[in-house]
């Protein structure tokens, strides 16, 4: 069986990586701060000092971390993925990213003769425990089907978009939905407080009409009682609305209502709210 390499493990890449141990495959892993390495060696997998070394050992790498600046150090910085990579070998970057960052990764990653996916996630902290997250891949099409066993560890859906980029700009049309949503709902509990509703009310009345969604369900309770327990960190969402409203510019596409809802969340960091979860942008509402 093949040993798969999995480098970045915060939030997501943790419970990722324990799913596919569980499912059966060794795995050597690599972490920036290696005492997050702990709960994988743990469950039997070896810790290597390198995404390079990662690269070297494994037939197949995977990787998420933060950011554009994250991926491109992982992969083509000093001791980066790059360097273990050979003819063949096959390289998935799982990160939220544009779509440039990943075609440079791609082209770096082809260039050596080894074959390239991106393959961004749509879910949270709770679906990459459960194994139920949504991948939206595009890059090499042997890499994405020799993958779908791993991804059937991962999520419970997996879907390929063609060419490297449609996969990352698919991941930010999805949350840049999500950012304005939870925005939207801001605004919309804010308002019914101020005119001296229920807000929690508000939220029944919604949960029972054409816009009742899991995200409301799911988050609108916890924004009333003041929890903003982290499964996907405000300053994460902020960045895939600055990804999203830039690759809007590049299409001359002007996103009115992103560009509205990302003031709120760069308020909310500059607040110091960007470690909480992406929903403490209701306490930019006053
Ligand atoms: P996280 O908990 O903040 O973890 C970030 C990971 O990136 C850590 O392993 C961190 O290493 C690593 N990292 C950051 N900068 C690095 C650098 N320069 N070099 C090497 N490693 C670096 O983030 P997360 O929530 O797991 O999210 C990871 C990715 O998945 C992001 O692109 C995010 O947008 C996306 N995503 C997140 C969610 C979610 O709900 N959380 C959902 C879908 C997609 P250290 O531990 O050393 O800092």
């Amino acid at each position: 069986m093949k040993r798969i390499g999995f480098i970045g493990l915060g939030t997501m890449g943790t419970p990722m990586a324990q799913n596919i141990i569980r499912g059966g495959y060794d795995m050597v892993v690599y972490n920036r701060n290696a005492s997050k390495c702990a709960p994988l060696k743990k469950e039997g997998a070896l810790i290597a000092d390198s995404p390079q070394e990662v690269a070297a050992e494994c037939d197949l790498t995977m990787t998420i971390v933060s950011d554009p600046q994250a991926a491109l150090a992982v992969s083509l910085g000093d001791d980066g993925v790059l360097k273990g990579l050979s003819p063949g070998k096959g390289y998935i970057d799982l990160s939220t990213v544009d779509a440039a960052t990943s075609q440079k990764i791609a082209s770096a990653v082809t260039e050596v003769g080894a074959r390239f996916l991106e393959a961004p996630v749509s879910g949270s902290k709770k679906p990459a425990e459960d194994g139920t997250l949504i991948i939206l891949a595009a890059g090499d099409n042997g890499l994405y089907e020799e993958a779908l066993p791993l991804f059937g560890l991962l999520g419970k859906a997996a879907h390929y978009f063609g060419d490297v980029g449609r996969g990352a700009m698919m991941k930010l049309a999805v949350n840049m939905v999500m950012g304005s949503m939870t925005v939207a709902l801001s605004e919309g509990l804010t308002l019914a407080k101020g005119a001296g509703l229920d807000p929690a009310a508000l939220l029944d009345v919604l949960d029972e009409g054409v816009v009742s969604n899991p995200l409301f369900r799911l988050k609108g309770p916890a924004m009333l009682r003041g929890e903003f327990t982290t499964a996907f960190p405000l300053k994460h969402m902020q960045k895939d609305m600055r990804l999203a409203l830039e690759a809007g510019d590049d299409a001359g596409s002007t996103l009115p209502v992103a560009n509205a809802a990302n003031v709120k969340f760069l308020e909310s960091l500059a607040d110091g709210y960007g470690d909480e979860d992406m929903s403490a942008v209701f306490k930019a509402f006053k």
